[in-house]
C-alpha cells in the first residue's frame, strides 16, 4: 500500500470507528487487515484504530494469528483474537515453539527425541518426541495432526495468559521484548529449519 493509500485507509477506518462508537456496543472488532499488505502497515492501522476505540470496551482483532503479530496488537490495546493459522499450520507439520517455528515433518527431526517445545507442558509435549510426531506425519497417521494442533492451541493460550499476567504486573513491554527475543533466537532449533517469523 502506498503512503497516500495508507492515509486514505486510516481516514476511512477513522470514519467507520466514529460511526460505530456512536452506538453503545459491548465491544468493537477490527478487520480487513493482514490481507496482503506489509505487516508494518497492518500494525500502523491497528494502532490508528485502537486509538479511536473506547478504552473500557473489549477490542477484537479478527484473523490475525502469529504470536508476534498478536503481541504487537496487544501492545496497541487489542484484547481478543481468533485465527485458524496456528492449527492450520500444525496440520501441515509446522509447529510454533517458544524459540520459533519448526517444520516437524522434516527429515531433520527423524531422530530428535526432544518434545515439540521443551518449554511447553501440553499433552503432546509431555508424552511424545519430535521424532515420533515426525514419524506420524511421514506415515500419514492423523494423530500427528492432532498432537501438533493440540500443542498449537496450548502454545497460543499460554502466550496470551502470560501477556495478561504481564499487563497486570505492569511489565508488558519487558515481557513483549523477552518473548520476541526468545522466539526469534532460533536456539534449540536445528539450523536447517531455523525461521524467524
Ligand atoms: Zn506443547
Amino acid at each position: 500500500m502506498s503512503p497516500s493509500r495508507c492515509i486514505v485507509a486510516v481516514r476511512r477506518r477513522a470514519r467507520c470507528a466514529e460511526a460505530l462508537t456512536a452506538e453503545p456496543f459491548d465491544g468493537y472488532s477490527l478487520g480487513g487487515l493482514w490481507v496482503g499488505e506489509p505487516a508494518a502497515e497492518s500494525h500502523a492501522l491497528v494502532a490508528a484504530d485502537t486509538a479511536l476505540l473506547p478504552a473500557d470496551k473489549p477490542r477484537y482483532l479478527m484473523g490475525v494469528g502469529t504470536p508476534l503479530d498478536l503481541l504487537e496488537a496487544v501492545a496497541h490495546g487489542v484484547d481478543m483474537f481468533d485465527c485458524v493459522l496456528p492449527t492450520r499450520n500444525a496440520r501441515k507439520g509446522t509447529v510454533l515453539t517458544s524459540r520459533g517455528k519448526i517444520v516437524v515433518k522434516n527429515a531433520a527431526y527423524a531422530k530428535d527425541n526432544r518434545p515439540l517445545d521443551p518449554d511447553c507442558d501440553c499433552y503432546a509435549c509431555r508424552r511424545f518426541s519430535r521424532a515420533y510426531i515426525r514419524h506420524l506425519f511421514a506415515t500419514g497417521e492423523i494423530l500427528g495432526m492432532r498432537l501438533a494442533s493440540l500443542h498449537a492451541v496450548a502454545f497460543m493460550v499460554r502466550t496470551m495468559r502470560q501477556a495478561r499476567e504481564a499487563i497486570i504486573l505492569g511489565r508488558y513491554d519487558a515481557f513483549h521484548r523477552e518473548f520476541r527475543e526468545r522466539y526469534t533466537s532460533g536456539e534449540g532449533v536445528m539450523p536447517a529449519t531455523r525461521e524467524t517469523a
